[in-house]
């Protein structure tokens, strides 16, 4: 089965997101538990993590399909001591909010090398960075999604998700986020050659850690390494695909999360997904 839902606001509180997700008939949903532009953000409430476990119940979310996203700010590769150390308190902390509201992933995006030092010297830091957090909390697993490659960013290329999860030792709390518009824009042709890129996912990552799903059509072009997303069926990458992706059961079970840029088309998004399955 699929689970689909968009990374829906959680301003108000964090309570909000589910009553957010549920008014767009989604059955998965993303959020931020913190504001995604600042460093340091209040305690959640008692309150406010009761009544967001309450909604959660109430409205028939499962901590399985909801994928909360890290602060843009965070770089868990940094290439300076105090960026990274500045990083992976911030990461600890989005960590204890997920395990405070009773959640069980978290997605971020790997790094940064900023020109500093090299892509595989990132990937080091990152897989560094998760040890050292997962080490400070219990349950919830990292979650590291693939990048369009834009700048610095390293996580563009599928050997790189691998490269950080050899190195993480707890295997059974890493995993990876596959966003279609980064990886189209990272230059994987998802459009003609989808059994050959998701081969090459299987034996650089493994299917067994895909966690998670960000479904975005693309404004630009494949390999452009620019991230731009766009509404379903409406880009570069078409709605061949999340036809096909739909019917594709190697991602049922997982929080399949739309950033698409117009919200008010969510509902109708995820209802025209669900058409391409005939057995759901
Ligand atoms: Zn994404
Ligand atoms: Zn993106």
């Amino acid at each position: 089965m699929k689970f689909i839902g968009a990374h829906v606001s959680a301003s108000g509180g964090v309570e909000a997101a589910p009553v957010n997700a549920s008014e767009i008939g989604a059955n998965a949903f993303a959020l931020f538990t913190k504001n995604q532009r600042q460093w340091v953000a209040r305690p959640l409430t008692e309150e406010s993590i009761r009544v967001f476990k309450e909604n959660c119940g109430k409205l028939g979310f499962d901590s399985r399909y909801i994928l909360p996203h890290d602060s843009y700010l965070i770089n868990l590769g940094h290439p300076e001591e105090e960026g990274l150390q500045k990083s992976r308190a911030a990461f600890l902390d989005e960590m204890q909010r997920c395990e405070q509201l009773g959640l069980k992933l978290l997605n971020f995006h790997p790094g940064s090398h900023l020109n500093k030092i090299s892509v595989e010297e990132c990937l080091d830091k990152v897989a560094e960075s998760i040890n050292l957090i997962l080490g400070k909390t219990h349950d919830v697993v990292a979650v590291i999604e693939n990048t369009a490659g834009q700048g610095s960013n390293v996580g563009n290329e599928f050997w790189q998700l691998g490269h950080i999860i050899d190195r993480v030792d707890d295997k059974s709390r890493v995993g990876v986020c596959l966003d279609t518009c980064h990886t189209y824009t990272a230059g994987y042709d998802i459009v003609n050659e989808y059994d050959k890129v998701f081969e090459e996912f299987d034996a650089a990552v493994g299917f067994g850690y895909l966690r998670g799903i960000h479904l975005n059509d693309s404004k630009k072009a494949l390999g452009s390494r620019v991230d731009r997303h766009d509404s379903i069926g409406k880009g570069l990458i078409g709605m061949d695909f999340f036809r096909r992706f739909m019917q594709d059961v190697r991602f049922d079970g997982i929080p399949i999360i739309l950033e698409t840029p117009d919200e008010s088309l969510w509902a109708e998004e995820i209802k025209l997904l669900r058409s391409f399955v005939s057995s759901d």
